[in-house]
């Protein structure tokens, strides 16, 4: 809901008084002001004629209020429990906020219970905000008094001459606001977890305390969210990994997944679905190096913009690099032979290792590495080539999207940002030719405004998962520098020298990322043709351990992945245990199931199913254990 109001006549009356006159519930329910479209406090000046609106707490802007007040309501209580802690800085970030602390112990988690309390305590004590304009050089002697040494850090780099002040009963802090006109106004909120962090995110800095924290509008909203972040956790690939034992990663190699049987072979399964398309969709593979020497990255342009991302090394007094991307090795294959407009056009795959130096902080599980394999090919092609090249391509991204039944797709176009390589000329038709892609393939398009790579404009194919995250998955990039600065050339129809149109693409990303998307998208459940067992036989007692055997014999036999529980354990803990593991099929045999030669089948959602042949059960799984694309 959203409410005008115009201010009073009178001088000198308040957002909220403005307001009132029109709406006096929006006025009570009000956290924050917007006057001439500028967010403020609700006791802010208003001048004659003003358009005021309230900000009501379930808005976008007011919950932005509401975690900002809850940040500073954390602090307060933080200073207020453990004097001699300092502030930092708190700002609002997704569903929430933090505030980083410096105290020399540790925040346990039952300090942050006990924070929790006070800021409860201070919620009833129904404390005013009240903001105060002050020079600048006064508020650093107020902070340098007050021993916050951070805070006088932060003011000393500001360029105003006259900060604002907040404070609620006498705590104070340094803030532009706004924040909600009292603590009764908050109340409704969590503290979630607490992480070390670097100030100014520097790692030569000194380390401070990081507490994060959530806060809502309403109690329904807390606890949805609540149970949202339960749900993650739950569902975390960095927890599903092992307990499915899928993958591993280790300090000998940070970054860096170690596949163990059965994630290498979903890994495997997925590299040779991809592969299987591009047969059909007319893709060639190569095999480049991994390692080049750096004149590569010198001419792709790859060693200025990338170079801290490289894994480099000298060798023979000779500068190498690992590549971090396939493409200015496909460039170079390219220039090893001549061209006619006959051969174009062209189209690379890759399957190839790639590494890229992220940051140590910075990684994470399999969605941030260091290693990682992405279905990746380039497209050289002729400008008249470009637009059919584009559609193919979405056309491949639908029917892979299909397959996984991802439906929630969101496209986005990003434009040339203010750093970009190339003339404007081939961006512009480059943008041009991706949003008319778009539009042919009847898509709604939001424009990402200077979000391109630096050598050329993106789309990215954005996926919902079950959580409502998004997830960027298929990209396709036109490069508007790489051809010229490798002086790439065919020849026209009219024997005329020409640079090809080059497009970057992939569908899945990196497998490593979209195995864990995959993951936390399905629980662990894979599609039964991904499952790395697809059926589970399990035993009553040894007198089934023969029968067994053969039933799983003749599952392999017929190319279905399927394994032998024989283990002296009761049924229900070996049926636990399967669910554990999210086997798709687990196939009970008991003494009359033996006798008959059938198996009772129990799916992963519990259902069960009549007795039936293995051959009857070949029958029924053989359409969903095939890969998609055959
Ligand atoms: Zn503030
Ligand atoms: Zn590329």
């Amino acid at each position: 809901m959203s409410v005008g109001a115009t201010a009073p006549t009178e001088a000198g009356g308040s957002a909220r008084e403005a307001i009132a006159r029109h709406d006096r519930k929006a006025a009570d329910r009000a956290v924050a002001a917007r006057v001439d479209g500028k967010l403020v406090d609700l006791s802010a000046p208003v001048a004659n004629g003003t358009r005021v609106e309230p900000v009501l707490p379930d808005s976008a802007d007011g919950l932005e209020v509401l975690r900002h007040s809850t940040a500073h309501l954390m602090a307060q209580a933080v200073q207020e429990l453990f004097p001699g802690t300092q502030v930092t800085i708190g700002p609002v970030i997704a569903d929430g906020f933090y505030y980083d602390f410096v105290r020399a112990e540790a925040f346990t988690p039952e300090d942050l219970t006990k924070i929790e309390k006070k800021m409860k305590e201070i919620v009833s004590r129904n404390l005013k905000v009240t903001r105060h304009e002050m020079p600048k050089q006064d508020a650093i002697e107020l902070f340098r008094t007050m021993g916050e040494s951070y805070k006088v850090e932060i003011l000393e780099g500001i360029p105003e001459d006259v900060v604002s002040v907040y404070s609620q009963g006498d705590w104070k802090d340094l803030c532009r606001g706004p924040h909600v006109p009292a603590t009764s106004k908050l109340g409704v909120f969590k503290l979630t977890s607490v992480a070390g962090a670097y100030w100014r995110g520097d790692s030569k800095n000194a380390m401070l305390q990081r507490i994060y924290g959530t806060a809502w509008a309403n109690r329904e909203d807390l606890d949805g969210y609540l149970k949202r972040i339960e749900e993650a956790k739950q569902r975390d690939h960095r927890r599903l990994g092992p307990l499915l034992d899928l993958f591993s990663i280790h300090p000998i190699a940070p970054g860096s997944p170690f596949f163990h049987p059965n994630g290498a072979l979903v890994y495997n399964l997925l590299v040779r679905y991809i592969r299987g398309l591009y047969g059909r969709y007319g893709y060639t593979e190569v095999i480049t190096p991994l390692i080049y020497k750096t004149e590569l990255w010198k001419t792709s342009g790859h060693y200025e913009a990338f170079h801290d991302d490289m894994f480099l090394m000298t060798q023979d007094e000779e500068e190498y690099g690992v590549k971090p991307m396939n493409c200015p090795g496909h460039c170079y294959l390219f220039a090893t032979r001549k061209h006619s407009y006959r051969d174009l056009p062209i189209r690379y795959a890759d399957f190839s290792r790639l590494h890229r130096f992220e940051p140590s902080g910075t990684l994470q599980g399999l969605t941030r590495v260091r290693s990682m394999t992405q279905d990746d090919a380039h497209i050289y092609c002729t400008p008249d080539q470009l637009d059919g090249e584009l559609g193919s391509f979405i056309a491949m991204v639908r029917e892979v999207y299909g397959a996984f039944g991802f439906e929630k797709i969101e496209v986005t176009l990003q434009t040339r940002p203010e750093k970009f390589l190339g003339r404007v000329e081939l961006w512009d038709a480059a943008e041009a030719a991706l949003a008319r892609s778009l539009e042919a393939a009847g898509y709604a398009v939001k424009v990402l405004p200077g979000e391109g790579a630096f050598y050329g404009p993106k789309i990215g194919f954005d996926f919902r998962d079950v959580l409502e995250r998004s997830w960027t998955l298929a990209t396709v990039q036109i490069d508007c520098a790489m051809p010229e600065r490798f002086g790439l050339e065919y020849t026209t129809r009219e024997d005329q020298p020409a640079t090809p149109v080059m497009i970057h693409r992939a569908v899945l990303g990196s497998i490593e990322r979209f195995i864990a998307i995959l993951l936390e998208h399905t629980a662990g459940a894979f599609p039964l043709w991904l499952a790395p067992v697809q059926a589970k036989v399990l035993t009553l007692t040894e007198r089934q351990e023969a029968f067994g055997g053969e039933v799983v014999a003749t599952l392999r036999a017929r190319g279905l992945r399927a394994e032998l529980d024989a283990r002296n354990e009761k049924l229900g803990y070996k049926i636990r245990q399967a669910q554990l593991e999210k086997i798709p099929y687990m196939l009970v045999v008991g003494d009359r199931e033996a006798a008959e030669g059938k198996v009772a089948a129990r799916l992963r959602s519990g259902e069960q199913l009549p007795p039936m042949t293995v051959d009857e059960l070949i029958a029924r799984v053989a359409a969903e254990a095939k890969e998609p694309s055959c």
